[in-house]
């Protein structure tokens, strides 16, 4: 009996892996192609939140894409994800407002669908890849990869399924099995950067730029931007990162009823130069102190106590002393504990910053939520511009860091 081969098999069915797979099978009917993801649905944000947008560089590498490849790339993400573009009002008064204090506003083509629908087009778009015949196996964790002179194989439960090529798609949660991967193929690769900063939560009447643009991308000095704002029914969530928690914020869909409550995070982005390297090993001490800090939870304090000096206790969290309860639950505190002084620094002064664009946010019920840490990527050193790694293999998506977001991946 032959083995089973394909033509490609692609790990991930995350936007990366989906868009590998789109794109091959439009432009070589015949190949045979195997998607396998370990999930039974993809995990990363096409399933929660599931904000897109369409205006280069938001979500791209921009080391990798230049801004043409970008658009061209964009509009055929545009044609699979049919999204409903948001509208945008006032910009420019708070474009004027923001360049007075050297802040710039990018405006961004954003269409949201939310946690609650993001499924349907998760189903739409695995469905139409199997009209196409790609054949794609959820629930399949992927254990090793390996290479001859012919082709690469994939190891689930012990058996190899081979492909003569193979596309690795494992996202932000497959950085160390990217890394074992790298290092067991003996792949060169770059870990330097990490963002580090706080999740804001506030009521929608404090952060109204929200009714005029939906995620307002803003760049502060120092390195220093919001990311991933969320209204309607927005939600701070805390994700399990190894041993400990990470916080994170998402939003539902229009069509559920709105909790009033806005959440943002401002991030810091740090490159770390010699001797210091690894932007996952300082993330992962950050984020173990911040969890130490707070007996295994995250740690949230209220703007009134963090200007005060003096840490937020559980009772400055009911709705007597302060006008909303916080939507996660995580451990009153003080964070100028946790966060390094630098970094703090940086991110009150864009709190300060952006509380002169859009009055309100420094408000004393104002709730920081700490640690939101991105990690980036394991980047590999790509042998041509297909982002091939060797003779058969592909690293692509977040966790080769080519991408930062739903329609860059
Ligand atoms: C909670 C959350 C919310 C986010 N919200 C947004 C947002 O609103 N907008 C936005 O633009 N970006 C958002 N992001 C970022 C976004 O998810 C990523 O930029 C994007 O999904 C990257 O795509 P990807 O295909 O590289 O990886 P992913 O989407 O993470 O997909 C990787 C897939 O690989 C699978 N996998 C991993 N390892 C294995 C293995 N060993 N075997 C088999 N399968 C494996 C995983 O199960 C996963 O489904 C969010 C991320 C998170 C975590």
């Amino acid at each position: 009996m032959s083995a089973e081969i394909h033509d490609v098999i692609i790990v991930g069915t995350g936007p990366a892996g989906l868009g590998a797979a789109y794109e091959l099978v439009e432009a070589r009917p015949s190949l045979k192609i195997l998607m396998v993801d370990k999930g039974s649905i993809c995990s990363g944000g096409l399933r929660n939140d599931c904000k897109q947008n369409y205006t280069f560089p938001i979500g791209f590498a921009e080391n990798y894409w230049s801004k043409g490849e970008a658009e061209e790339l964009l509009e055929k993400v545009e044609n699979h994800l049919q999204p409903k573009i948001l509208p945008t009002s006032h910009l420019e008064t708070y474009q004027q407002r923001a360049a007075r204090i050297g802040v710039e506003i990018v405006a961004v083509r954003q269409a949201h669908v939310g946690t609650d629908q993001s499924k349907k087009l998760i189903h739409r778009l695995l469905a139409r890849l199997e009209e196409l015949g790609v054949v794609i196996r959820l629930r399949t964790e992927v254990s090793d990869i390996s290479e001859t002179d012919r082709d690469a194989a994939i190891v689930i439960d012990g058996k190899e399924i081979r492909g003569r090529k193979l596309i690795v798609a494992p996202g932000r949660k497959g950085f160390s099995f990217l890394q074992e991967i790298m290092e067991k193929m003996g792949i060169t690769y770059v870990d330097n950067i990490v963002d580090v900063g706080v999740r804001l939560e506030t009521q929608q009447e404090r952060y109204p730029i929200v009714a005029d643009y939906y995620d307002p991308k803003i760049y502060f000095p120092d390195n220093v931007r919001t990311f991933c704002t969320n209204s309607g029914h927005a939600r701070v969530i805390r994700e399990k990162y190894q041993d400990f928690y990470l916080i994170n914020g998402h939003a539902l869909s229009r069509q559920q009823a709105g909790n009033n409550l806005v959440n943002v995070a401002l991030l810091k982005t740090i490159h770390l130069k010699d001797p210091v390297r690894s932007g996952q090993q300082m993330a992962v001490y950050l984020g173990r102190l911040a969890n130490e800090i707070g007996g295994g939870k995250p740690l949230m304090q209220r703007v009134g106590d963090f200007r005060m000096g003096k840490r937020s206790k559980e009772e400055t969290f009911n709705r007597d002393l302060y006008d909303f309860p916080p939507t996660c639950r995580v451990t009153a505190g003080d964070l100028g504990l946790a966060v390094p002084a630098r970094i703090m620094r940086h991110l009150w002064t864009a709190m300060k910053k952006l509380d002169s664009i859009v009055p309100g946010i420094l408000h004393p019920s104002t709730i920081m939520y700490y640690p939101e840490i991105k990690m980036y990527a394991n980047k590999p050193v790509f042998r041509d511009d297909y982002c091939r790694v060797t003779r058969h293999l592909y690293m692509i998506g977040d966790g080769a860091g080519t991408s930062r977001g739903i329609t860059g991946a």
